[in-house]
């Protein structure tokens, strides 16, 4: 287990420095409730220091730092990642309550997006050089934008973190990474690990309050993209604040990820796919397959192998290699999953499993599958962020279409069928900007994530992401 003792400071300008009040917080494991650090709580004077010193670096190295170059620290930090895998997963699994092993599988693709963003600082390019005038050559150029902020959400610290930084660094930006509140160890982390291979300033990681460090950040006019992964509600916020710089936004918001399955599909390949990807983290993400839209044949027997595999999911302690679901992120957290699966049993849905805390300490709640929900109720319209999957039964395929695009988000998605056309057709009407077909929550760092609708705007992972993180200039050169 990783040290319950230490206190961990704020990384500006390459030195580890304290809160200008010195004021710390301890972090909190969800599987015991008990502290496992503390960890300084910046202000916005901190705020401030951590722009100064991304800026310092942006215009003193970083601009004139060759993309090879880059490249190289960037596949050096990658190495000492993996070097640090299994202390990076420690302190992912207790900041967050996700069992070892799902923390030990995280790792990998996570040091995979930073090599494939170090493998992308090399070859960015403008469209076009030529003549458009007579007389006069124009070029494009593909320039960085300067200091950006990447505002990160708890449910995956150091992916997001990467998934920020990454494309940053390719682009020749430098990076300020505001953790969450409640799981700010892994960022803090890499932070250490890149102390000896970044220049000062270029990586800056400030712990502390949204409302507070990252208000500061959004409205810093030298901060030119703030980059957030949160609540949909919180998006909205940021946007509004960085349009009085205007200061562009990149927005990885909710999902309440629809799993339209016709009357053809594999059962056993969708219940083994839902046993994981409803379940994995507890629930609490983004793109969880957390509303499935059955047809009217398969309904009963999806439900039939669907509650008792989700019954055999192994709950329990974190370091347990053989536990597949730990606790909800907070006491919050569990209570809020708590309060909607009440409510909804209160308008007459059915708990088919679980359905409760599980009583031992930490903040554990029962994998539990839930039916008979109304599409406009809120368990349906909601993103729950907890171990809960709802099952509908719809009659035609229009139905189907119609309930998977009525909610307000647009991440993720799937459709199952072994008809290719039919799943072609209704991978064409689905507003998400993802949709599996005949699998769920597959990623891969050259393909990009990001949402429709209220999920926001702006793309993380793959090529699309350097688009965010890069300003486009014409230079038109007269030939006289
Ligand atoms: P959150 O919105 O509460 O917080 C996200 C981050 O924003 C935190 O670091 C928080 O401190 C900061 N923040 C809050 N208010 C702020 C403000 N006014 N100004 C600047 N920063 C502020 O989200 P969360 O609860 O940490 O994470 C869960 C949410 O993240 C879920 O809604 C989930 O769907 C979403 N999520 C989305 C993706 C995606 O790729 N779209 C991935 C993971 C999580």
């Amino acid at each position: 287990m990783a040290t319950t003792t230490k206190t961990w400071k704020l990384f500006i300008g390459g030195a580890w420095v304290e809160s200008s009040t010195g004021e710390t917080e301890p972090d909190i494991n969800p599987a015991t409730g008990e502290p496992v650090a503390e960890v300084a709580v910046a202000t916005r004077e901190d705020a401030d220091r951590a722009v100064e010193a991304a800026q310092k670096a942006y215009d003193e190295v970083w601009f004139d730092t060759p993309p090879k170059e880059r490249s190289a620290m960037m596949l050096k930090l990658a190495d000492a990642m993996e070097a640090d895998a299994e202390n990076l997963a420690v302190l992912e699994s207790e900041d967050v309550g996700k069992p070892i092993a799902v923390s030990r599988a995280d790792i990998p693709f996570i040091i995979d997006n930073l090599r494939f963003f170090a493998g992308a600082a090399r070859v960015q390019e403008g469209k076009s050089a030529g003549e458009y005038e007579r007389g006069y050559t124009s070029i494009i150029r593909r320039e960085p934008l300067g200091v950006t902020a990447g505002i990160c959400p708890w449910n995956y610290p150091l992916m997001m973190a990467i998934w920020k930084i990454g494309p940053a660094l390719a682009a020749g930006n430098t990076s300020i990474i505001k953790p969450a509140e409640i799981t700010p160890r892994t960022a803090l982390r890499l932070a250490e690990l890149s102390q000896d291979i970044l220049p000062p300033g270029v990586i800056n990681v400030v712990t502390g309050k949204g409302s507070v460090v990252g208000d500061q950040l959004t409205r810093h006019p030298l901060v030119r993209l703030v980059s957030v992964t949160g609540d949909t509600s919180t998006g909205k916020v940021i946007a509004a604040a960085c349009a009085e710089t205007v200061k562009r936004a990149h927005l990885e918001l909710g999902g309440k990820a629809p799993v339209v399955v016709f009357d053809d599909a594999d059962v056993g390949k969708l219940v083994e796919t839902l046993r994981f990807a409803g379940y994995t983290n507890s629930g609490q993400d983004c793109t969880a397959s957390c509303r499935v839209i059955a047809g009217p044949r398969i309904y009963d027997d999806l439900l039939s192998e669907l509650v008792p595999a989700v019954e055999s999911i192994k709950v329990g302690d974190l370091m347990d290699e053989s536990v597949e679901m730990g606790p909800l992120v907070s006491d919050r957290q569990r209570d809020s999953v708590k309060g909607f699966v009440d409510r909804a049993q209160g308008y007459g849905a059915k708990v088919l499993t679980g359905g409760d805390v599980i009583e031992r300490p930490g903040f554990y709640y029962k994998p539990t599958v839930v039916t008979d929900v109304d599409q406009k109720s809120e368990i349906v319209q909601q993103e729950v962020f907890g171990p809960v999957v709802t099952v509908q039964r719809f009659t035609d395929e229009d139905e189907a279409v119609r309930w998977a695009n009525d909610v307000v988000y647009g991440l993720a998605s799937s459709v199952w069928t072994k008809d290719t056309g039919r799943a072609m057709r209704v991978a064409r009407r689905l507003q998400f900007g993802a949709v599996w077909v005949n699998t769920h929550f597959m990623i891969t760092a050259e393909m990009p994530h990001g949402g429709y609708k209220q999920s926001g705007y702006g793309k993380d992972m793959s090529m699309y992401s350097l688009e965010d993180y890069t300003q486009i200039k014409h230079v038109m050169v007269s030939l006289d």
